[in-house]
């Protein structure tokens, strides 16, 4: 695997491969990588002649600074993980690599999704993530990219950005299961600041999930979502929101809806914890 620090060196060898007729996937993240994390690194090595790693904790994403300052950092171990997993190329630029002097973030008109559910909780949010995606697509021009359906709008979000910025002719989007503990608890970095209690209690996010989709026809979604809230708030999370949204919208759902998803957003203590889990 080769590490690259800096934006030029890195465009410079992802050149030479493409030249020689390499399909290059990519695969961004935040580091503290997990399973989740490598079952994306897979699926590129599947069907990409190369794949390359990101690892940058984007400061532009982060509408909370506490926790940008507490997301958790490995990178010795995720350089052990990406290796045994044959990565390719790892890119761990610094901020002034990915923001150079004089970058100008543009504004992404994403329309109403942005300004749903993370969106209404995290603002500026998803204009940050579409930043750093944009910026790193600019820099790897893969013909995949690979995001996780634990993060279900960021999809959304990003597919919108590729369609806007044109990048969607070059770059197909692949978006890959969530993969979760045996307890059910999606694998998430921040799940390494949960205390050993609030770890034992996480899972409760899932089944709650669980318990909505096997309650779908029998109940109404109004009485679902005020249930799954009041039960988790009063096994100690403190709930932004329970929502059962149309999954290529993610307007609230009617009996109507055709896809209906039901996304949970939750604090347990400090630590923010999101999922989802389609209905049908
Ligand atoms: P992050 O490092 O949290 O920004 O995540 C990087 C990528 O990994 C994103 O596309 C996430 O959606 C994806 N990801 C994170 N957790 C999981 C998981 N438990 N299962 C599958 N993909 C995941």
């Amino acid at each position: 695997m080769i590490i690259f620090q800096q934006a030029q060196p890195l465009q410079q060898h992802l050149a030479q491969q493409r030249q020689a007729g390499l399909n290059i996937g990519f695969v961004p993240t935040m580091g503290a990588l997990h399973p989740g994390h490598l079952s994306l690194v897979e699926r590129s090595k599947n069907e990409n002649a190369l794949t390359v790693c990101s690892i940058f904790v984007n400061p532009t994403q982060f509408n909370n600074p506490d926790d940008f300052r507490h997301y958790p950092v490995t990178i010795e171990q995720d350089i052990e993980l990406l290796l045994g997993q044959q990565c390719d190329v790892l890119f761990l630029p610094s901020v002034a690599e990915v923001y150079p002097p004089g970058y100008a973030a543009p504004h992404y008109a994403l329309g109403a999704i942005e300004q749903r559910l993370e969106g209404a909780f995290r603002p500026g949010h998803f204009q940050g993530v579409c930043q750093v995606v944009d910026r790193l697509l600019q820099l790897v021009q893969p013909q995949r990219l690979y995001l996780g359906q634990k993060d279900f709008q960021q999809c959304m979000v990003l597919r919108k950005m590729l369609a806007l910025t044109g990048r969607a002719d070059s770059t197909g989007l692949v978006v890959c299961p969530t993969f979760r503990e045996s307890d059910g608890l999606a694998m998430s970095s921040r799940n390494l600041r949960l205390s050993p209690e609030e770890r034992a209690l996480a899972p409760a996010i899932y089944r709650a999930l669980l318990s909505i989709r096997a309650a779908v026809g029998k109940e109404g979604f109004d009485q679902l979502k005020q249930r799954a809230t009041e039960q988790l708030n009063s096994q100690g999370f403190r709930v932004d929101y329970v929502e059962i949204a149309g999954a290529e919208d993610l307007a609230p759902a009617s009996a109507a809806t055709q896809n209906p998803v039901a996304l949970v957003a939750a604090f347990l203590g400090a630590v923010r914890l999101i999922d989802n889990l389609p209905l049908n």
